[in-house]
């Protein structure tokens, strides 16, 4: 009987259909993957910060910077400008270079870059020059930042590489590890 298998058909594609906007609507389709990501680059966003603690420890300004290939950490990197007397020993720097020596090859294509702090003109100018294609930062920087703050140079056009921005991440707690540093300098 085709006509009664059809009707059968017809009524569990309707069941079917029902049942996937009942358990997927659009909202909940698109909400679990957006609050993965923000999942995700708290977590990143949390190391970095582990690593702006251990410049706390050896009395730099504490930024910190992971980077991150396919969902793992490839390089991590701390300020180290006072020890290493170094002007260009910003974590973003280090970190690029490790991350680049790891992988054999300065292009880090498919590259996120987390840091505490909105990098600097230098550290921008390295990222381009290394190709990250993303780039999740902590707090603005409003005296030196070069991704919107005094400069943005993460999306302007003159230039041959753009960088997807993140900004805003765990930014309090970014905030708050730069201003206790330099509360306790100033005791
Ligand atoms: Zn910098």
């Amino acid at each position: 009987m085709p006509d009664a298998s059809g009707k059968m058909q017809d009524v569990r594609s309707k069941k079917q259909e029902m049942r996937r906007k009942k358990i997927l609507p659009l909202s909940s389709r698109l909400l679990p993957l957006a609050s993965c990501n923000l999942r995700l680059d708290a977590y990143f966003m949390i190391e970095a910060l582990k690593e702006a603690q251990k410049a706390v420890k050896k009395g730099e300004v504490p930024i910190g910077a992971v980077i991150v290939c396919d969902d793992k950490i490839i390089a991590r990197g701390h300020n180290l400008k006072e020890s290493a007397a170094d002007p260009t020993s910003h974590a973003e720097i280090i970190a690029i270079r490790k991350a680049s020596k790891k992988l054999g090859k300065w292009r880090l294509l498919n590259a996120t870059i987390y840091v505490t702090l909105e990098p600097c003109l230098m550290c921008m100018g390295a990222l381009i020059q290394a190709r990250v294609s993303r780039l999740v930062f902590g707090s603005y920087d409003p005296k030196a930042g070069a991704c919107g703050s005094v400069y943005d140079v993460s999306n302007d056009k003159r230039l041959n590489h753009r960088i997807a921005v993140t900004t805003g991440v765990m930014a309090g707690e970014c905030e708050k590890i730069l201003k206790d540093f330099f509360r306790d300098l100033r005791r």
